[in-house]
């Protein structure tokens, strides 16, 4: 249990941290952009509850920053509701078409290289945005999809100021604004990249989000749009050739279907966490790593620990070293294959594995252990995947003036996804096939199910984590990030900073972050920018060099040099009911706080 003084001290600072502070229950709105925060509040300032305003969130980010994730994708959406006090999620996940095959990405026994995969039709998965969104609408909205759509529409249509970060993507594109004419041309007009400043009307786009506006999803999934879609898939230009043709049909989207889920429910040192349970690793890994932390006294300096200290790093790097061997080999698609979750949560399991940790040294490259002991085979690591680190995809935060929370993870998998944009539609399609195994995994024998291997309807798995953190069974914070499978990490590193370091929410995001995503334990860590505070010095660098860590570069050199992630969060003050946001400096955060009417009723207008 953690301390009385240390919830005092941390409840404290929640308060202190909010740059508006404000006792009145307003509504907050945290998003990596601000033109799409400015759609989320317009909605609460209309009386909307924080699923309306994610609803317009989400539709204008595929306006204003489309490279990371929009209609032509999928997402986790996770709702607190102050009424009934339930967690639920909207799993929009893509889903693989009915003639995906497990070795699509391997025809000839050998990996495709994720470039020429991730850039052809093959690669893209049925999209769930769309239906996602209008599900949580219909189900625990207030607002009409028309109007969810309206900020997004007059973006599309008026244009608005590309920022920075757009401008670096298209600039580092790796070719995928530049492989379809479509593309190129919204975002490449006249073979010149946008820059920053320039202006970006996507008129196309309007006539989409319209179109929608007026006749609903079915207008997505079904009919000409449809039809584009799975045109567009199977004819865009590839590397590969007609072997990325997309496998997609009007079947496909037809039948597509998004799941209400129960959240996976984790505990560290007396606080609750509610997050994503499988297709997404988010919630297990996440929780695995949690628990096998929880022996290691991370907050106290006296023992050696603290905050961004060597045994601290240390054994943070061994257990997500740990908790990765086991999501490589246990972790999918549930609805498709059962994932045991409750045997990789068990605490015995955990602390068999959590006693493989020493805080003053490295292990050897840690298989993934057996949480089925009953089960005489014993896994082993999958070969290591294709599957690379994308910065993108995006986290946003709400909070209404009812309480309800909305903590939302939204994807076209890499950076711009496919690269493919839909002739006429004006918006991308992902790449979220690639999040499968590339080469199929599942050997009995060895005991690997093959959890993530491509099968027709599945859902590739992810490790989009958005996430409550509760305190005596009442919300304090939601918080996710993207970042592929640095998104555990993300996660991670802000529930440390919070419960064990006692940061503010803000510092809690704006602070270093550090991330394994293989058992093998390449080291990513972050220093480069002038708010990510307090450093990993060059000693504790070249301490965890010393014993074994890879990935940090030569001794006496600062390695910690990545960005990891984009996190946006709300804070509810459980005593007090007020709340504030935070927003992540890696991106354009934006924090934006409603007054909204009092008394209004929580009503669907
Ligand atoms: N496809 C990734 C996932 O679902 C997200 C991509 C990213 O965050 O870059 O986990």
């Amino acid at each position: 249990m953690i301390p009385v003084a240390r919830f005092r001290r941390f409840l404290l600072l929640f308060l202190l941290s909010s740059p508006a502070l404000a006792v009145s229950p307003d509504g907050v709105v945290a998003v990596s952009h601000p033109a799409a925060a400015a759609a989320g509040a317009r909605m609460l300032a209309q009386g909307g509850n924080a699923i309306d305003a994610a609803a317009a969130v989400q539709f204008a980010l595929n306006v204003v920053e489309p490279q990371s994730s929009g209609i032509g994708g999928g997402g986790f959406m996770l709702i607190h509701l102050t009424k009934t006090g339930e967690t639920v999620i909207v799993d929009s996940r893509e889903r693989a078409p009915a003639a995906a095959s497990a070795d699509m990405f391997a025809p000839e026994g050998m990996p495709m290289p994720f470039q020429q995969a991730s850039t052809s039709g093959l690669s893209v998965g049925v999209p769930g945005t769309l239906r996602g969104v209008d599900t949580a609408l219909r189900r625990w909205g207030t607002l009409p999809l028309s109007q969810a759509l309206q900020p997004a529409i007059e973006l599309a249509e008026h244009g608005f100021r590309v920022n920075r970060f757009m401008a670096e993507d298209i600039a580092n594109d790796g070719g995928r604004t530049q492989l379809q004419p479509e593309t190129a041309a919204i975002f490449r007009p006249g073979g010149v990249p946008l820059k920053e400043g320039d202006r970006l009307a996507q008129p196309d786009l309007a006539r989409t989000l319209k179109l929608l506006a007026a006749e609903g999803p079915d207008a997505f999934y079904r009919g000409p749009m449809a039809q584009a879609i799975v045109e567009a898939q199977q004819r865009a230009r590839s590397e590969l050739g007609p072997a990325g043709a997309g496998r997609m049909t009007l079947a496909d989207l037809a039948q597509y279907q998004v799941a209400i889920r129960k959240p996976l429910v984790g505990h560290y040192r007396g606080w609750t966490l509610a997050g994503m349970p499988p297709p997404s690793s988010g919630g297990l890994t996440t929780f695995q790593i949690l628990a096998m932390l929880e022996r290691f006294p991370l907050g106290d300096p006296a023992q050696g620990y603290g905050f961004g200290s060597p045994k601290t790093l240390n054994v943070m790097i061994e257990a997500m070293r740990l908790a990765f061997a086991d999501r490589a080999v246990w972790i999918g698609d549930d609805d498709a294959m059962p994932v045991p979750q409750v045997d990789l949560l068990n605490a015995d399991y955990l602390a068999t594995r959590s006693a493989l940790i020493k805080p003053d040294s490295r292990m050897g490259t840690p298989h993934a252990g057996n949480p089925r002991p009953r089960d005489t085979l014993s896994a082993r690591p999958q070969p290591q995947s294709t599957q690379q680190e994308s910065p993108h995809t995006t986290h946003f935060s709400i909070v209404d003036r009812w309480g309800n929370l909305v903590s939302y993870t939204s994807t076209i998998e890499f950076t711009w996804g496919s690269g493919i944009t839909v002739p006429g539609y004006g918006f991308l399609l992902n790449n979220e096939l690639t999040d499968f195994n590339f080469v199929p995994s599942g050997d009995a024998a060895a005991g690997n199910p093959g959890a993530n291997d491509v099968a027709p309807g599945k859902r590739p798995r992810s490790s989009m984590a958005p996430t409550v953190l509760f305190r005596d069974g009442k919300p304090v914070a939601v918080y996710g990030s993207p970042g592929g499978s640095t998104i555990i990490n993300s996660v991670l590193n802000v529930t440390l900073n919070l419960v064990d370091h006692g940061m503010s929410l803000q510092q809690a995001i704006d602070a270093p972050r550090l991330s394994v995503t293989q058992a093998a334990g390449r080291v990513a860590c972050e220093g480069g920018a002038p708010f990510m505070q307090p450093r990993f010095s060059i000693a504790t660098q070249d301490t965890l060099r010393s014993l074994g860590h890879v990935g940090l570069g030569e001794l006496g050199s600062d390695g910690c040099q990545a960005t990891i992630g984009s996190v946006q969060a709300v804070a509810v003050d459980p005593a007090t009911g007020s709340r504030h946001g935070a927003a992540d400096p890696r991106r354009e955060g934006t924090v934006i706080r409603v007054k909204q009417t009092e008394n209004l009723p929580e009503v669907r207008r």
